[in-house]
């Protein structure tokens, strides 16, 4: 089986991926916040495991992916000490229980996902089905001297954990310097972050617990759900390059102050979408949903076909007269493997197929570099290869990039047996049959395809059905 390099923030360098377990790659996704809407920018984030998993398969390994899902909504370690909760907000704005609230934005989330070929993860598990998970790993935390209660509400000591801040280059004395704003007195260092939080004057979305009624801080949820659904030691762990700190951080603290050993293998971190200049976020209000787009009249795979063209590492710059491009090229490319799937076969140029096969799997293996795969099926596009050995090598290339190449737009596809008479036409041309070629032209003319013969080979144009 080939090697496949990737980029690990930990060490911040390119690593062999060693399988922990013979064959299959475990991969934990941070998943959404389902208070609202994904917007393009996660799902951007949510497509790097889709990537990583169809490169992966596509490679000859097997995949296990768990993508958690956020249904407690304290977002950050901010807005959580300001006991600001926005699930309870979204949930007070519409007058639906949290649950409500939660339900019908995971299935929105789905839906988006799948808008873009965002394969659903194997597994989908709830921050509040796990609850007792977590409070166990905080009670482990407590009796290892790593956290401390004050007036129920439970602390991660980050001084008592002395590689925090490896993962994000945060060393505590910086992350001292770097607290601004009144620091919570109960804290043994302003960068101690909180496990559980007592309750307060919360009713709803609140556990009983050995520390007296609460509920858990977002970091707690990670460990808990990537730990009990895929072991204590996994390979590959994904989320957006703002989750490196603090989330990750504290994430790491806490699983291997619980265990004692490594727990993640590789921490892969997407690069952040962006909107003229300023990061895509729902709390600025600079987003849009993949709905909005479709509405517009773009094809929801063209922002997956602008996505793929940047580095997945690398900050990336949404415009709509960018994603207009990918729509154009994406329609473009589509049509071209629909006439070239009419194309004779490809055996006699196997050689040359082999080395694009080749090419395109060393651009999975370093690194995940689909910007070389799709630069890859240009030059397929511009080759002289056969029109079959293309459309042959672009829909075995699709099983990774997501593309839908085989969808024909509806103003161009074929009827019926018109595939039949193309492939016919190509034949009789490459046996230089044109008396055959030119009475399948007429043939193919009558029930509403010209037919017109180019450098390429043929190339057809249906007349819209009806
Ligand atoms: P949230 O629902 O806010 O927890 O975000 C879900 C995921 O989207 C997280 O892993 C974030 O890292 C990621 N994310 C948030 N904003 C962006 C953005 N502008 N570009 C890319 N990823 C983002
Ligand atoms: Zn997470």
């Amino acid at each position: 089986m080939a090697a496949l390099r990737l980029y690990n923030t930990l060490s911040r360098q390119k690593e062999e991926l060693r399988p922990l377990r013979a064959g299959v790659i475990r991969i934990y996704s941070c998943g959404p916040t389902v208070y609202r809407y994904v917007h393009i920018g996660n799902l951007r984030t949510f497509m790097l495991p889709d990537l990583l998993r169809r490169s992966l398969e596509y490679l000859g390994y097997r995949t296990e992916q768990v993508m958690n899902i956020t249904d407690v909504g304290h977002l950050t370690d901010d807005t959580f000490d300001r006991g600001e909760d926005k699930m309870l907000v979204a949930a007070r704005l519409e007058s639906k229980s949290p649950e409500e609230i939660a339900e019908y934005y995971t299935q929105a989330f789905m839906e988006d996902a799948a808008l873009v070929n965002i394969r659903p993860a194997d597994h989908n598990p709830r921050a509040t089905q796990y609850i007792a998970q977590m409070i166990e790993l905080i009670e482990k935390l407590i009796a290892g001297g790593h956290a401390y209660e004050v007036g129920g509400t439970v602390y991660y000591d980050i001084g008592s954990f002395a590689t925090y801040g490896r993962l994000s280059r945060n060393t505590t004395d910086k992350l001292l310097a770097g607290s601004r704003g009144e620091v919570d007195p109960r804290k043994r260092h302003p960068g101690d972050f909180t496990l559980w939080k007592a309750a307060g004057e919360h009713r709803v979305q609140v556990w009983p617990s050995p520390w007296g009624p609460g509920f858990p801080g977002w970091h707690i949820e990670c460990s808990a759900m990537s730990m009990s659904l895929l072991g204590t030691t996994f390979d590959i762990h994904t989320g957006g390059a703002d989750n490196v700190f603090p989330h990750h951080e504290a994430e790491l603290a806490q699983s291997e102050g619980v265990t004692g050993h490594r727990v993640v293998n590789l921490w892969l971190h997407g690069g952040l979408l962006m909107l003229a200049g300023a990061r895509m976020a729902k709390s600025a209000g600079n987003f849009f949903r993949i709905t909005e787009l479709v509405d517009q009249g773009f094809d929801p795979l063209a922002f997956r076909y602008l996505a793929l063209q940047a580095k997945y590492r690398t900050k990336l710059n949404f415009s709509t007269e960018g994603l207009a491009g990918a729509d154009r090229a994406l329609a473009l490319l589509r049509e071209r493997v629909a006439q070239w799937s009419a194309g004779a076969d490809a055996i006699s140029h196997q050689e040359e197929l082999d080395a694009f096969e080749a090419r395109f799997r060393a651009a999975l293996e370093d690194d995940l570099d689909l910007p070389a795969a799709m630069a890859l099926v240009s030059e397929v596009t511009h080759s002289s290869l056969p029109a079959g050995g293309k459309a042959e090598l672009l829909r075995r290339w699709d099983r990774v990039l997501g593309l839908d190449l085989d969808r024909v737009a509806p103003n161009v596809a074929l009827p019926g047996g018109a595939q039949a008479l193309l492939e016919a036409r190509e034949r009789a041309r490459a046996a230089k049959d044109f008396e055959t070629s030119d009475r399948l032209r007429d043939e193919l003319a009558a029930i509403g395809v010209a037919v017109t013969d180019t450098a390429e080979g043929q190339r057809w144009k249906a007349a819209p059905h009806k």
